[in-house]
């Protein structure tokens, strides 16, 4: 059977992912992200109002042209998990395919979402839950099965898509982290890659997240950010003014231990900002975390400054507002509290905890400068970097080549300089250059098997 990749977004920069790996007559395709920078950049732009083509052509999102060169019908668009540079491309092009998608259920619920605010487009295709663990069939060949593996990433219900075809698997490795313990949710399902790796013909192609190929080492598991966090939070125990936490809406691990440890200092959480209550409220709703009954979620801009008011009444010890704005967004609660437009009042003393870390990419770092700069004019105490990432570090990329045994090697989700760590890596065990290790560019076509 013919397996062919092509390489459509995310091989020339992290965000706007997409891959199609067509086996025999099928073609399933993995992510339909946004290059969510590319938008940034220009003043008050309205992806929602936007044709598809303007997107490609601004770099927002993949340029899926090269679709037209793959002899097959596609049969499932798969998401891997719910960041915007996996999922925020759907509402723009999954239109154009006659084919269901299939996805996670927290995964599923933000597409739709995604799908609702959409103002373009009419996205019909069908929206099918499939959990880690399942397999589905793909076409008619009977012979090529979609299976989704369990993996830990900073959002809840991620998974490792395999396509198993006659030649081997094709394994789809974006994003992760080896975590073997997490904060919610099971540990990463790392026995099932060892026996894909055995199984039958083995792995024929492995696509591999590089953004951390660089870092040595392992990253630290999500137990290890939580730890970090508690120590911040009971230092500031006995503190009697203002403390405020932010962190990514999506990180529902994250946001649990925060909700857990303002309750352990005596003070009340609220999370505030839209897209706090976005994620949160569908982690709830689809029960995948249970916060305390009066936790009070506020996205819209009246509620939100009426609960600021409300702290400001009964006093700012009693709470810890949990906020969005960790990369200094300008239009983020933080930064609107850095600027003094809310109610909220800072003095001098108050902490703000930034469980994150700031995004390595200009825009981000100038607009967090700015943020942190505003906060601490009005005499904020920052504590920084309470964060572990969400993607393997070198040497969880070599367990992950012990563990599948690939015959080839695409590194993903990175520039050509991030490539390099990560071949070097693959070099040193045993893979070559132009002949199964394969570097790319976005619209290429991999032959794997005639
Ligand atoms: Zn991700």
């Amino acid at each position: 059977m013919e397996v062919e990749i092509a390489t459509i977004g995310g091989y020339e920069e992290v965000g706007r992912q997409m891959t199609a790996v067509r086996a025999g007559d099928d073609v399933v395709v993995f992510d339909m992200g946004l290059n969510l920078s590319q938008v940034l950049i220009h003043d008050n732009v309205e992806t929602e109002r936007m044709h598809s083509l303007d997107l490609i052509d601004m770099g927002a999102i993949p340029d899926d042209r090269v679709m037209s060169d793959l002899e097959g019908d596609v049969q499932a668009i798969v998401p891997t998990h719910g960041h915007l540079d996996h999922i925020g491309a759907i509402s723009k092009l999954a239109h154009r395919y006659d084919a269901p998608i299939v996805a996670t259920p927290f995964t599923i619920e933000l597409v739709k979402q995604q799908i609702q605010s959409e103002e373009k487009f009419g996205v019909q295709n069908d929206l099918k839950k499939m959990s880690a663990g399942e397999t589905m069939s793909i076409g008619d060949s009977g012979n090529v099965e979609l299976e989704f593996v369990h993996v830990t990433h900073s959002i809840i219900d991620a998974i490792n898509p395999v396509l198993h075809t006659p030649e081997g698997a094709v394994v789809y490795g974006l994003d992760k982290r080896m975590d073997h313990s997490p904060v919610i949710e099971d540990p990463i399902d790392m026995k099932r890659f060892r026996e894909i790796g055995r199984e039958g013909e083995g792995v024929l192609a492995y696509i591999e997240d590089c953004t951390n190929a660089g870092r040595k080492g392992r990253t630290p598991s999500e137990s290890v950010a939580r730890r970090h966090l508690k120590d911040v939070m009971t230092s500031v125990e006995d503190y009697d003014g203002g403390i405020v936490a932010t962190t990514f809406s999506s990180h529902i691990s994250r946001v649990t231990s925060l909700v857990e440890f303002a309750n352990d200092i005596g003070r009340q959480p609220v999370l505030l900002g839209r897209s706090m209550e976005k994620y949160s409220g569908t982690a709830e709703r689809l029960g995948f975390v249970d916060f305390p009954d009066d936790l009070g979620m506020y996205g819209h801009r009246k509620s939100v400054d009426r609960t600021f008011k409300r702290i400001m009444n009964e006093g700012k010890e009693k709470f810890l507002p949990i906020v969005t704005g960790h990369q200094g967004e300008p239009r983020a609660m933080l930064t609107r509290m850095g600027r003094g437009e809310t109610p909220y009042q800072l003095d001098d003393g108050d902490k703000v905890i930034f469980s994150a870390r700031v995004i390595p990419e200009p825009t981000n770092e100038g607009q967090r400068y700015q943020s942190e700069k505003l906060l601490k004019m009005q005499g904020a105490r920052i504590f920084d970097d309470i964060h572990v990432s969400g993607h393997l570090r070198e040497e969880g990329h070599y367990e992950m080549l012990q563990a599948l045994q690939p015959k080839h090697v695409i590194p993903a989700h990175q520039s050509m300089e991030g490539f390099a760590p990560y071949t070097k890596l693959a070099a040193s065990q045993g893979y070559t250059l132009g002949r199964d290790l394969h570097v790319t560019r976005n619209g290429n076509m991999i032959q794997l098997t005639e």
